[in-house]
């Protein structure tokens, strides 16, 4: 994409942060999921956009319900929105797309709801770090296996699963395209990346066993293990051959700075 694509991608994507921060303030015992999937919905729609997510066909034999993936525990990803009530000490993950002026921008947090454990809490920080790590190496003279080994090597090092089953994506008029960007890999190895790219990366980190199974529902993927997972997201852009986060977390409120 040009660098005029991407500022029209990152004003659909400040909105996305705008979820993700509203989102934030919102997350507490007691709240039900759909509950942050209306206020998603209206939020994007009030805004000019349309929510990325809803409607969404994948292989699965329905079209995705919601505006947000809500993705609780051992959920990974792909969790649909509906009655469950958030209780102190889940993880959530909040994942989201926004289609804006031509351009979708995706990212997903994971948010704590009351007290969690430090175990979980650690998954959550190395988690984030992995993601970052995964973005710097984002530049163009390096490959799509660059990134993946970043965070395999990063993640695995401390006990966690690396999710092979899903992975990362390029992202522009379509909200998944092409490369694939495994959070796996070796590295200098799979597509060079170039200029005017944009991908999502996103780790989804397991703290027991790295195997995933799909419920019934034909979207929802928990660990296998039904023992946590995290998943953190971003947009990012290579421009001028270095990476330019396109998504934002920067209006989630602070107590999720993990
Ligand atoms: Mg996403
Ligand atoms: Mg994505």
């Amino acid at each position: 994409m040009t660098r005029e694509e991407v500022e029209i991608q990152k004003e659909g994507a400040q909105i996305l942060g705008k979820v993700h921060g509203l989102i934030s303030r919102m997350v507490q015992p007691g709240v039900r999921t759909m509950q942050l999937d209306a206020m998603a919905q209206q939020f994007i729609t009030d805004h000019g956009a349309v929510p990325s997510f809803k409607g969404y066909r994948g292989s699965a034999p329905t079209p995705f319900p919601g505006a947000l993936c809500i993705s609780v525990n051992e959920v990974v990803v792909h969790g649909i929105p509906g009655n469950y009530e958030l209780k102190d000490g889940d993880i959530v993950s909040v994942d989201c797309g926004v289609h804006y002026r031509g351009y979708h921008s995706d990212s997903a947090y994971t948010y704590t709801v009351g007290q969690v454990s430090p175990q979980v809490m650690n998954l959550l920080k190395h988690t984030k770090a992995s993601l970052h790590l995964g973005i710097a190496q984002a530049r163009t003279g390096n490959r799509v296996g660059d990134i993946g080994h970043a965070i395999q090597s990063y993640t695995e090092a401390r006990g966690y699963g690396v999710v092979r089953e899903l992975v990362g994506h390029g992202v522009g008029r379509n909200l998944h395209e092409k490369p694939e960007v495994p959070n796996y890999g070796q590295r200098g190895r799979g597509p060079r990346l170039a200029e005017g790219m944009v991908l999502a990366i996103e780790p989804m980190i397991t703290l027991g066993r790295r195997s995933v199974v799909q419920e019934k529902d034909g979207w929802t993927i928990r660990t296998s293990d039904r023992k946590p997972a995290a998943h953190f997201e971003h947009t990012v852009a290579i421009l001028d051959g270095k990476p330019e986060l396109v998504t934002t977390f920067s209006y989630i409120d602070e107590k999720f700075d993990y």
